[in-house]
């Protein structure tokens, strides 16, 4: 359903995604671990285009872009993209000045055009999915950081997207706040949602993730069901990198 083809990206002389291809069937999970700058948080972002690959394919179900160097990208496709993904941050980034189920609805409204009663109802349920329906009409600052990352799910699943990307989301969040958005994420993955989630959080990874991708200095050093790239892995330098956190 996501498929990059030899995905490269530099910031300026810096190559910080190097040749990675990868494909991203629907209903999986899949997580993006290793070493702090290894590219995950940057993988993520080409996948919805807040970051523009320097080369390479993306195919997002029924969108395909090429990438090249000097090759201008159409905001169409830019568009195409991200209406087709939903993003969940490390740091929560809710609407400071809007509650939580103002939050949730604020791109039915403003994108989709529902009427606000529609948005309202889907908001809600949405909410209640996340288990934060006692916490509709809270303002963010009011909400700890596990139900404010809660309603920030809620709020990138509002427009259904194909794909919900996760940079993170647990790692701002004490170990017990961070249990009750392992509990969500793993809930949707049961219900069949597709994911990504770039993540230092080997529980939140082993849990939820199908298959892992293990990411250092910008390329892929190996890859499989999660169980076995956890649990046995093949190379040395995923070993040590398991055995350091866990
Ligand atoms: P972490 O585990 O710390 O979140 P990461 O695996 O997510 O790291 P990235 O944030 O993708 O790593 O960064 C990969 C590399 O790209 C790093 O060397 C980083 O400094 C560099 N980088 C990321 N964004 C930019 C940018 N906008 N401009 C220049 N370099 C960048
Ligand atoms: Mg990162």
């Amino acid at each position: 359903m996501i498929e990059l083809s030899h995905i490269r990206k530099n910031f300026g002389d810096l190559q910080v995604i190097d040749d990675i291809s990868l494909k991203v069937k629907e209903g999986s999970v899949t997580a993006l671990v290793g070493p702090s700058g290894g590219g995950k948080s940057t993988l993520l972002r080409c996948i919805n285009l807040l970051e523009i690959p320097t080369s390479g394919t993306i195919r997002l179900g029924e969108a395909v872009i090429e990438f090249a160097p000097g090759k201008k990208v159409g905001w169409d496709a830019v568009q195409k993209i991200r209406r087709q993904t939903g993003m969940v941050f490390q740091n929560f980034q809710l609407f400071p000045h809007r509650t939580a189920l103002e939050n949730v609805m604020e791109g039915l409204v403003t994108v989709l055009k529902w009427p606000r009663e529609k948005a309202d109802a889907r908001a809600r349920e949405l909410l209640t999915k996340v288990g934060m329906a006692h916490k509709i009409d809270a303002w963010p600052s009011t909400l700890s950081g596990g139900q404010q990352q809660r309603v920030a799910i809620a709020r990138a699943l509002a427009m259904s997207p194909r794909v919900l990307l996760c940079d993170e989301p647990t790692s701002a969040l004490d170990p017990e706040l961070a249990t009750e958005v392992v509990e969500v994420l793993s809930k949707l993955a049961a219900e069949g949602t597709t994911m990504v989630i770039a993540t230092h959080d080997l529980r939140l990874a082993s849990r939820v993730a199908d298959h892992a991708v293990f990411l250092e200095a910008g390329k892929v050093v190996e890859q499989g069901a999660a169980d076995r790239v956890f649990g046995a892995p093949e190379h040395e330098r995923t070993r040590r990198f398991v055995s350091s956190i866990s």
